[in-house]
């Protein structure tokens, strides 16, 4: 387990031992020192502690990664904007010093250094960090005090409405309350009106103002005991267009969101659904729908709250009096949300107001820190970053999964722990292509295709899936490589780099294998079969139509006696030698196949003279099998007279193959165009026992038996 301290945290990178170890002996009391021998290591501290790190300590010339790399690799993750470097160098060129400011160094400073002016420089800047974060912090508190001075305004100014009104001094709270809590569970029930959460913050603000305009109102009318005459009720009635009027004439913020919501609300919030109302007879949603609502919520509390001329009435019966249309005509869907979420709404309203309102005020803070952005940007992004960064890394741990990241510039990738024990290597490879241990495993060609084919991706189509032999110690193994390419926003867009992960299909890449085989070769011989051997040859004669190839078949002389004689299991013994010699003889690029029973094809390429090499391998061929003398005709088609096309080559092979068996086997012949009189004029071979034997007619070769 770490230990947690409150002190900061320097980190050290330097390739001197000496150098770093007189460093942390001079901050080693003030803060805790991390140390980092090269660059490498340095990304691999910051990456793991993050904005933790409150300076970095820099070294220039370094093993693996320098200095200036691992200033490149902290702008590239915008690390450099929060978390100070001083360089301490020898080297004091002026282009050094240049570009590693450029690269956003905060200072530097020249070795051999007096100890004294490093502690200085080390303790200012970090103050200096500090302080800045400190003003983000305070422009926060700025803007939370605006905010709460208008709020304050808005409860005073709709506090001297009510004291003059003698309606209690809840009433505009409960609204506030009311509308904010109706607002959202309408939204929760329909997405006609589109309301943000910052909507309905100003609209249940804007609410408080809903009666201002009865600050105009005389005063014995406002307060009359008793019921209003008709002439009272229309001077009554003013109080909404008056409230408008006022937010109308004034003379600044007229554009703010706040303003409009008031006019709105103050105008409307007598007006009925069924059109009935005042002072427009708006009708539906005509009335803007923060009218509506505080509409509503001004009849709620009227009804909930003792009046000097009324008693309350329950929350219960206020609820069912609304329901039932007793207190005007309602927006359906607003009635729904009061059915619906009617309970919850004693509660909200009796709870500690000065603990929601806290709540709201906070929540204010976070939609200004939304509004400028500009100021606190890069510090939320960060955070967002550096949380996802966390999620990320945990889910990463847990997944037991090889996962990496990778990047162009500068080339790195990045392992999760659990994917660099099971491969072996370090969780940060820099320069990966010149990384033995991982062009090992991953071999050259792969790690060649893999690259070629992330680049060739375009930023619409940027994921790419590829299959390869991770060499392990303990053996290769298949895995299957998941990579998205990342490319660049710029036009014409980079590719920089990629993410992805490495799945384990050894196993079923192997039964895959093994499916292939069975599909493509003969079960009992191992050699190919036919249909597959076909399609090989044509591919191998479309590559090289110019080379000279020769097709042979060759079939058994008198097996069906091998057969007949010692049995079948015999004459599979029989056809497994023969295929076993068959695969000796060749060269590595020839194919040979079981064309079916016992009849075998050949494909040669022949790069010299043809003859002689049909004529060894016909007499490796021959001989014995145990007790069963082993003879064999064959039949030969060359492509230097008979092109390249297949079906011409096997027809005549076929036919060489017949013309030596009726001419009595144990031979081969080329074909030649003879054959096919020779076939018009023969019937075909029956049973070859009751052709009368005839001496092999070839001057090409013999078989030795
Ligand atoms: P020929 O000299 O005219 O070629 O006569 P043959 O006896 O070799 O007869 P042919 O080539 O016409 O027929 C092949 C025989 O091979 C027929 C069949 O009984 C036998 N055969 C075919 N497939 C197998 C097999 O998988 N195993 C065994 N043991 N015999 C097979
Ligand atoms: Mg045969």
């Amino acid at each position: 387990m770490e230990t947690v301290s409150d002190k900061q945290k320097i980190l050290i990178i330097d390739d001197s031992e000496m150098n770093r170890s007189i460093l942390a002996d001079m901050l080693g009391d003030e803060y805790d020192i991390l140390e980092a021998e090269n660059g490498v290591e340095g990304v691999a501290m910051l990456q793991k502690h993050g904005l933790g790190i409150s300076l970095v300590l820099l070294d220039i010339v370094m093993p693996q990664m320098d200095g200036f790399g691992l200033l490149t690799v902290m702008n590239n993750n915008r690390w450099i904007d929060e978390i100070p470097v001083i360089m301490i160098s020898a080297e004091r060129g002026s282009s050094h010093v240049e570009r590693a400011f450029e690269l956003g160094i905060t200072d530097f400073i020249s070795r051999p250094f007096d100890s004294l002016i490093v502690h200085r420089r080390v303790v200012n800047t970090i103050l200096l960090y500090a302080k800045q974060k400190k003003l983000v912090g305070l422009v926060a508190d700025q803007i939370y005090e605006k905010e709460h001075r208008s709020s304050l305004m808005i409860d005073i100014l709709s506090h001297i409405v009510e004291f003059r009104n003698g309606e209690s001094g809840q009433h505009v709270r409960h609204v506030h309350t009311l509308t904010e809590l109706l607002l959202t569970f309408l939204m929760q029930k329909t997405d006609r009106y589109r309301l943000t959460s910052t909507d309905i913050s100003v609209i249940s603000t804007a609410s408080a103002l809903h009666d201002v305009g009865k600050i105009a109102i005389p005063e014995e009318v406002l307060n009359k005991p008793g019921r209003l005459t008709q002439e009272e009720f229309e001077v009554m009635k003013t109080h909404t267009v008056i409230g408008a009027q006022m937010l109308d004439d004034l003379p600044f913020h007229r554009d703010e969101p706040l303003l409009k919501a008031a006019y709105e609300i103050c105008r409307w919030h007598h007006e009925r659904y069924d059109g009935r109302g005042y002072p427009d007879g708006l009708k539906g949603d005509e009335i803007p729908i923060s009218a509506q609502i505080v509409a509503l919520a001004d009849v709620y509390d009227a009804l909930t709250s003792e009046r000097v001329y009324k008693k309350a009435f329950s929350h219960e019966t206020a609820v069912q009096m609304i329901l039932n249309g007793e207190c005007g005509t309602f927006n359906p869907l607003i009635l729904d949300c009061l059915r619906e979420f009617a309970d919850r709404i004693p509660e909200e309203l009796n709870s500690d107001t000065t603990i929601s309102r806290g709540q709201r005020e906070m929540q204010h803070i976070a939609r200004e820190m939304h509004k400028h952005e500009e100021l606190t940007a890069s510090e939320r992004t960060l955070q967002l970053l550096e949380h996802e960064r966390m999620k990320y890394g945990f889910f990463a741990a847990l997944t037991q999964e090889i996962q990496f990241e990778f990047t162009l510039q500068p080339p790195m990738i990045t392992l999760t722990a659990w994917g660099a024990e099971k491969l072996g290597l370090d969780e940060l490879i820099m320069d990966p292509e010149h990384n033995e241990k991982a062009i090992a495993l991953v071999g050259a060609d792969t790690w060649r295709n893999l690259a070629d084919a992330l680049r060739a991706t375009t930023p619409g189509h940027p994921v790419v899936s590829y299959d390869c032999q991770l060499n392990y110690s303990d053996g290769p193994r298949w895995v299957r490589v998941i990579a998205r390419a990342a490319w660049s926003s710029d036009e014409p867009p980079r590719y920089t780099g990629a993410i992805g992960k490495a799945i384990d299909i050894h196993d079923s890449r192997l039964r895959l294998d093994d499916l292939t085989r069975m599909a493509t070769h003969d079960s009992m011989t191992g050699l190919l079969n036919h249909a597959t051997a076909k399609l090989r040859i044509q591919e191998r004669l479309a590559e090289r139509p110019e080379g000279c190839h020769a097709l042979v078949i060759l079939d058994l002389d008198h097996f069906k006696q091998a057969n007949d004689n010692y049995g079948h299991m015999f004459g599979d013994q029989v056809l497994i030698h023969l295929a076993g010699k068959l695969r000796q003889n060749i060269r590595g690029g020839d194919i040979a196949a079981r064309a079916g029973g016992d009849e075998f094809l050949l494909f040669l390429e022949c790069r010299t003279e043809i003859a002689p090499a049909i004529q060894r391998i016909f007499s490796a061929l021959c001989g014995r099998f145990q007790d069963f003398p082993i003879s064999i005709s064959m039949g030969v088609a060359t492509t230097d007279t008979l092109g390249t096309d297949y079906d011409t080559l096997f027809r005549a092979a076929d036919q060489a193959l017949y013309a030596v068996k009726r001419s009595g086997r144990g031979t081969f012949r080329f074909y030649d165009s003879s054959m096919e009189q020779m076939l018009s004029v023969i019937s075909p071979i029956d049973s070859s026992e009751e052709q009368p034997e005839q001496p092999p007619r070839t001057e090409k070769g013999a078989c030795l038996q």
